[in-house]
């Protein structure tokens, strides 16, 4: 005879995280829960609360279908459609990178230099070179309701998202959305900002080959392949910023774990270049590159 099937929510959850993790998949209890929320609609507290709940039955096909993808290597926001960030929820899809934590220190640097760029009078802009989700540009447009934001992408496919995402945060009509390659649409319609930030492709094209084939299968090369050496985006980026940046302005970059001294090295060519800083991620490896840019 079969086994009993498992009726409340704990139950559930736990044959599924138990089925994820006999696949190898070594976050499957975090994910399980993560896919059971997601079908419910409910928030972390509501799901520990109510874990004695009985687990709707027309939901279990759907439970399934999303741990036999996981097992076959399916990234879990590919399923579930969205990826928290910098605490709020974006939408994703295949043709864009999945926001990663480490990014969220990009945000901290970048809120850091707002703060102190927002004593100036007129109304400053800041834009977001190669938005993907928009994750950037929008945080930063919810977070400081006063700058003007503009984010491009030459994807249309990603504009659409970043859009979506924008509505879904209530700063749609507060970003400037441009598609085209790097800084090119400000360039070409004589846009000035006073900040730019980008989280640009810039793994070494070798190593996108060697990356996980959760990453390297399901995610757009596009968002990760930097070239040769990976630091072609940077080497775009930085002969365009001068035209476009005003002064003092800033620039805040991500970077690989082991690119700290070649983008230094790339921004420091730059004349009228000031405080360039490496700063590390969580785990001491470098991640960001920030400097200004002033009058000369
Ligand atoms: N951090 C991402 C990864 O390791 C890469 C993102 C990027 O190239 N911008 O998969």
């Amino acid at each position: 005879m079969a086994d009993k099937k498992p009726c409340t929510l704990k139950e559930v959850w736990h044959q599924a995280g138990q089925r994820l993790i006999n696949a190898g998949c070594e976050g499957g209890t975090f994910e399980a829960e993560v896919m059971l929320r997601t079908l419910l609609g409910w928030e972390r507290s509501q799901f520990f609360l109510q874990l004695a709940t009985i687990f709707p039955e027309s939901l279990e096909q759907k439970l399934d279908g999303w741990i036999h993808a996981r097992i076959e290597g399916v990234p879990l926001q590919h399923l579930t459609g969205q990826q928290e960030f910098y605490g709020r929820s974006f939408v994703v899809s295949p043709h864009v990178l999945i926001p990663r934590p480490d990014t969220e220190i990009l945000v901290e640097s970048i809120l850091h230099q707002a703060d102190s760029l927002s004593k100036r009078n007129s109304p400053l802009h800041f834009v977001d070179v190669g938005t993907g989700s928009g994750i950037l540009a929008i945080t930063l447009a919810a977070e400081c309701p006063e700058w003007k934001v503009t984010a491009i992408d030459c994807s249309a496919e990603a504009l659409m998202v970043a859009k979506i995402n924008a509505e879904r945060h209530g700063v749609g009509d507060r970003i400037q959305f441009l598609q085209g390659e790097w800084l090119m649409p400000l360039q070409a319609s004589q846009q000035k900002v006073d900040m730019v930030v980008s989280n640009p492709p810039y793994i070494p094209s070798i190593e996108v080959e060697k990356l996980d084939g959760e990453v390297k299968d399901y995610e757009p090369r596009l968002a990760l392949d930097g070239g040769e050496d990976g630091l072609n985006p940077y080497r775009i980026l930085l002969q365009q910023i001068p035209q476009i940046l005003r002064r003092p302005g800033y620039v805040a970059f991500e970077i690989g774990w082991d690119q700290g001294v070649a983008v230094t090295e790339l921004v420091n060519a730059l004349s009228c270049v000031k405080n360039t800083k490496v700063i590390p991620d969580l785990a001491g490896r470098d991640r960001v590159v920030t400097f200004s840019m002033t009058d000369c």
